[in-house]
């Protein structure tokens, strides 16, 4: 096709970096084209308390300039501040999948309630003490809701119109319930996005894809340094541990993230119960959030791979329920966890044992040796749950010093990300690519895989950007 020169000038791409670049969390990236601005996600910074919320205060962009936003996925560190988009007078529409839409709707009023509950908690502080500071919360149920008006849910696989400008397609990502990469076209341009990518053999989710040609894209590097163990072996481990644990009389603790870990453990365990291959003990989620999760993930059946299907889609069967699986709801519910005195597994949150009722459970349980802690994701730096991977004992819990004498286990091979093999042949799928810009990863597994890539003497410029690095093509 004939392109006048004046086609090219106006249709310059400017991507700009501005969250999760040389860091994991805080995604954020801006596209900016004829003038228009499309915001390509607005993650939340998570990690040390109050680094975070300082990151979190203030939005590296001017809300109003913003003419439409796309969000990959529902997980927090990629939607976590567009409540604030609304609170600072956003009133754009908000792309995602249809899953993503159902899914951000309890993590934001879960995220709102936190914030409340801990704005409150140091503005007493704070009059107790001078040398507290007090903050206001991010954002509140009321900017919540006026968030989540802006949502305009789209279909895998069909192009919408995006700020007039841009045709945006998602596509299978395979890494969460909902989850997508995000293709941008303008004329003849394109950039791809892979939000966060899946591992190849995703379990319960159809397997990742690959984007249509685009010149630029931006990958993801999580596991970027790490090359997984086969998936197969998480649910072999978590036989093994279930066995043990039940030949001592003992409980299993699963401190897990509410949203797709606990559901795969669920569905594991569906799988062992139905082979028969682990004794039939009572299994309590006792996490309100995931437990508003696992329902979504019930009306999504679309979204499961052919494996879910057979096993259970098929034979009209919820892959996560099950005889003798209890949502707790009420506190006094959990509590009553604490007395149940026969083998059982308790699914609670927080994921690193940061908050919520899993410290409860873990205060009252881990100085029992005949019980065992299973990690079964990833536990960062300075959390209870890296201390206690890492043997620490005794470990404080809610105020007290206890005596880990719990059996502790790891299991690594439970994964949500694409590894660095995986992330080269997704760069390779991509027809037409020319640069790829590494985010979402530590500098040192984004730097793994760059290196890997220069190596392979690959044809694409490979850059790990910082945040407010810009590319134009
Ligand atoms: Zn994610």
């Amino acid at each position: 096709m004939h392109r006048t020169t004046y086609e090219r000038i106006i249709k310059i791409m400017k991507i700009t970096f501005l969250g999760a670049a040389g860091g994991v969390t805080g995604s954020k990236h801006l596209i900016e084209v004829e003038g228009k601005r499309i915001l390509l996600e607005c993650g939340m910074h998570q990690g040390q308390f109050m680094v975070a919320r300082k990151l979190n205060e203030t939005l590296p962009f001017d809300v109003s300039t913003i003419d439409a936003v796309v969000l990959s996925h529902a997980h927090i560190d990629h939607s976590g501040l567009l409540p604030v988009l609304a609170k600072q007078g956003y009133r754009g529409p908000i792309f995602a999948t249809d899953g993503t839409t159902e899914l951000v709707r309890p993590l934001f009023y879960d995220a709102a309630h936190i914030q409340v509950e801990d704005a409150a908690y140091y503005k007493q502080k704070a009059a107790e003490n001078p040398n507290v500071v007090a903050f206001e919360a991010l954002y509140d149920l009321d900017d919540v809701k006026a968030c989540l008006e802006l949502f305009e849910p789209q279909k895998r696989g069909t192009t919408f119109r995006v700020a007039d400008v841009a045709d945006v397609t998602f596509v299978n990502a395979g890494h969460i319930l909902g989850s997508a990469q995000v293709h941008i076209r303008v004329g003849d341009k394109a950039v791809s996005f892979t939000g966060d990518l899946g591992p190849s053999n995703r379990k319960i989710l159809h397997d990742p894809v690959s984007t249509a040609g685009a010149q630029v894209l931006i990958s993801e590097s999580t596991y970027g340094g790490r090359l997984h163990k086969k998936q197969l072996a998480a649910r072999e481990q978590l036989k093994k541990v279930i066995t043990d644990t039940y030949s001592r009389g003992g409980k299993i603790i699963i401190p897990s993230f509410a949203l797709e870990r606990t559901q795969e453990i669920l569905y594991d365990l569906h799988r062992l119960y139905n082979l028969k291959e682990i004794p039939r003990i009572p299994v309590f989620v006792d996490s309100p959030l995931a437990t508003d999760f696992t329902k979504i993930f019930g009306q999504h059946l679309d979204d499961f791979d052919e494996e879910t299907h057979e096993f259970f889609i098929d034979k009209n069967k919820n892959p996560f329920a099950f005889k003798g699986l209890t949502h707790t709801a009420s506190t006094r519910e959990s509590k009553k966890l604490n007395a149940f005195s026969k083998p059982c597994i308790i699914i609670a949150g927080s994921g690193m044992c940061e908050a919520g009722r899993v410290k409860h459970h873990l205060k009252h349980h881990i100085d029992d040796a005949r019980n065992t802690v299973l990690i079964v994701g990833y536990q960062a730096e300075h959390t209870l749950g890296r201390k206690i991977v890492e043997g620490e004992s005794p470990v404080r819990i809610l105020g007290k010093m206890i005596d880990v004498k719990a059996d502790i286990v790891s299991i690594r091979s439970y994964s949500a990300h694409a590894d660095q093999k995986e992330l080269i042949t997704n760069i390779e799928k991509t027809p037409d690519v020319e640069s790829v810009f590494l985010v979402h990863g530590d500098d040192e597994q984004a730097e793994i895989l760059k290196a890997k890539i220069d190596e392979m003497g690959k044809p694409w410029t490979v850059h790990v950007p910082i945040p407010g690095d810009s590319h134009e093509f």
